[in-house]
């Protein structure tokens, strides 16, 4: 058979579009169907719009990284949140991702600092808790004179067992634990709660 006859059956477009739609399908919730579709709008844009995609993307991946403090997403060494000297720094909001950042900013009540895991103890998953940022919590926890803790991992069984592993890390500190109030539905993603939900949550939070 030759190498044309096979390409026609499994890449019916070619190699490039067979693999702008491989890289679409990497992306979460997207399926092999959408992939397509995806392929197809950008088959059908012209160069320029094309190109703003795709240096959309080359800019976010050499410009954004972790903040050296906190790990929240930042074009700088620290943060928009870590740099801001009227927050309090004595008040450590923890979360799993940069977008937790994001939910719980847009709620508006929260004014302390926060820290951002980088993801959650998973077995299932193969991540274990040197995956996360917890040295540099316990860091932080010790030399930045940290006196609450308020755990915003996810309300599901993953974030409430990265809670409590990161409650018995800090036993021997002197630092107070909370968890948000319970306002959250269990099981529910903390990015699927609304302001008012969050805020209160926050404010009616309990000792861990
Ligand atoms: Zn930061």
């Amino acid at each position: 058979m030759s190498r044309r006859a096979k390409e026609t059956d499994t890449q019916p477009y070619g190699h490039a579009v067979g693999n702008l739609i491989d890289q679409f399908a990497t992306l979460p919730g997207i399926g092999r169907k959408s992939a397509e579709r995806l392929a197809h709008f950008i088959l059908n844009s012209n160069e320029s719009e094309a190109m703003k995609l795709a240096e959309a993307i080359r800019e976010v991946k050499q410009t954004v990284r972790a903040c050296s403090r906190c790990f929240n997403l930042t074009e700088n060494e620290l943060c928009a949140i870590c740099s801001n000297t009227q927050r309090q720094q004595d008040l450590l909001c923890i979360v799993e991702q940069p977008k937790d950042v994001r939910t719980i900013e847009a709620s508006g009540v929260f004014r302390g600092l926060y820290h951002v895991l980088q993801g959650k103890i998973s077995p299932l998953e193969g991540i274990g808790p040197e995956d996360l940022t917890l040295d540099a919590l316990v860091r932080r926890v010790r030399l930045e004179g940290v006196k609450e803790i308020v755990m915003a991992t996810n309300p599901t069984l993953e974030g409430d067992g990265t809670a409590l592993y990161i409650s018995n890390l800090l036993e021997g500190d002197d630092v107070k634990i909370t968890r948000l109030s319970r306002g959250i539905a269990s099981g529910s993603v903390l990015e699927f709660a609304n302001r008012e939900m969050l805020a209160d949550a926050l404010k009616g939070r309990q000792e861990f």
